[in-house]
């Protein structure tokens, strides 16, 4: 499989560059040459396979030869390390829960699935150490961070804005130590995303570090994140539900939900993508006007979606090869503010006694605007992070108390290492050194 810049200037490359690039010469996503659907028998009888074998069928195309196959589903085994269930919350309305990996949020199914195809390209080649550098805005990090921990011929920094991820979020980054740095900065998401992206392209710097990226613009982080679309679809099935499925996606960067949506380019029959966000709201605002503007982002209680000018949204409009509306049949996007999410957090544990946190319900309330026009459906939001990453808020608004997993208890009682950097040479100073 080979993939092409969307900037459409720089030479096209395998999966295992892809991966290794991060983001092509041009600035530009990667994105597959082609889709091809899978096997229509194989989708009619999919809840006959199990979980592996249908990650298995998802991504290999997407690999190609670059990963042998028996090495591709030991990847994927060692991805698929936790649960998916499908929780009812209430009729026709169901969640997804993404949480139950080692840092409780989704990200761990593309930060472990790509950390082991470059461990597996450094072992197998006579490749340079590869620097993964990343912006975080809040569980990019943590993910990264633990999905990377000890990977050999890898060293990982991690930018995360000052005072603006949660401190359970900051633990996951801060405390791990191996080859893994955290640095601070004093700014917001987009001026870490705005560092990483011009270390890419700083040529004094890349030809003294291989750097890649593993935020969802890396093909390696993003794709896998489909596996799991299948797998809720199967839960339904299995109980006779799969009829006009739509999914609600919390959504930030849009990674996620476009790799979502390439499993329906996949075959697999869903019939409506819902990309909830916080007030950062430039992709509803899009659907509305059809003038995309990207925005300074602004702070919500949903901070992980704080992003002003989502960087995979380029990628669902070339999932519909940039017709609005056509994108329009297949997608909606609804913006809410921090009180709606309180009030929907309220909401879902007075009706389901189920504890959501802020992004959960963000996913909820996209879910519940679009199925009141839709009644019809079977809506399945996904709930991307546990709870107690959100503590404070979850605690303080539905005055409950969260257990703290194991897991999360073992970071907080860690020291915070970090190092404070302001603006772009201070990153590339301290990744010259
Ligand atoms: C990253 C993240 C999101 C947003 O996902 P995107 O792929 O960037 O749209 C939503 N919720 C949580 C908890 C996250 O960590």
């Amino acid at each position: 499989m080979n993939y092409f810049s969307l900037n459409n200037n720089a030479p096209k490359v395998s999966f295992k560059e892809a991966v290794i690039k991060g983001l092509a010469p041009d600035r530009g996503l990667y994105f597959p040459e082609e889709i091809t659907p899978l096997p229509e028998d194989f989708i009619r009888d999919i809840e006959k396979y199990e979980p592996e074998e249908i990650a298995f069928k998802a991504i290999e195309q997407f690999v190609g030869e670059d990963i042998p196959n028996d090495e591709l589903k030991r990847i994927i085994k060692e991805t698929l390390c936790f649960d998916f269930p499908v929780v009812n919350i209430e009729e026709g309305v169901y969640t997804l829960e993404l949480f139950h990996g080692p840092t409780m949020a989704f990200k761990d199914v593309g930060a472990r699935f790509m950390a082991r195809c470059l461990g597996y390209f450094d072992r197998n080649e006579e490749e340079n150490d590869v620097t993964v550098l990343v912006a975080t805005s809040g569980d990019t990090g943590g993910a990264v961070a633990s999905g990377f921990l000890g990977v050999e011929g890898v060293k990982v920094v991690i930018l995360y804005p000052s005072g603006k991820v949660s401190d359970i979020q900051e633990k996951q980054l801060t405390t791990l130590g191996q080859n893994i740095t955290a640095l601070e900065v004093d700014g917001v998401f987009d001026d870490c995303q705005d560092m990483v992206k011009t270390a890419f392209l700083d040529e004094e710097l890349k030809k003294y570090r291989n750097l890649t990226s593993a935020n969802s613009i890396n093909v390696a982080r993003w794709l896998p994140q489909m596996f799991y679309f299948f797998f809720a679809y199967v839960t339904l099935k299995r109980q006779g539900k799969a009829e006009n499925v739509v999914f609600s996606v919390p959504s930030g960067n849009f990674g996620n939900i476009c790799a979502g949506m390439v499993a329906h380019k996949l075959g697999l029959p869903i019939q409506h993508f819902i990309a909830s966000t916080n007030s950062n709201d430039t992709v509803p605002e899009y659907l509305e006007t059809g003038i995309y503007e990207p925005k300074a982002s602004k702070p919500t209680i949903s901070n992980a979606m704080d992003v002003g000018d989502p960087s995979n949204f380029i990628r669902i409009q070339k999932l519909v090869n940039n017709d609005i509306t056509k994108l329009k049949t297949l997608f909606s996007s609804f913006s809410f503010t921090d009180k709606a999410t309180k009030k929907a957090m309220k909401e879902i544990h007075k009706n389901s006694e189920y504890v959501a946190d802020p992004h959960g319900a963000v996913g909820y309330l996209g879910l519940k605007k679009y199925s009141k026009d839709n009644p019809e459906t079977t809506g399945v939001f996904l709930e991307t992070a546990h709870p107690v990453k959100f503590l404070d808020i979850v605690e303080s608004t539905l005055s409950v108390k969260v257990d703290i997993p194991e897991q999360i208890q073992a970071v907080i009682d860690k020291e915070k290492e970090s190092v404070l950097i302001n603006d772009y040479n201070e990153l590339k100073e301290f990744l010259m050194k």
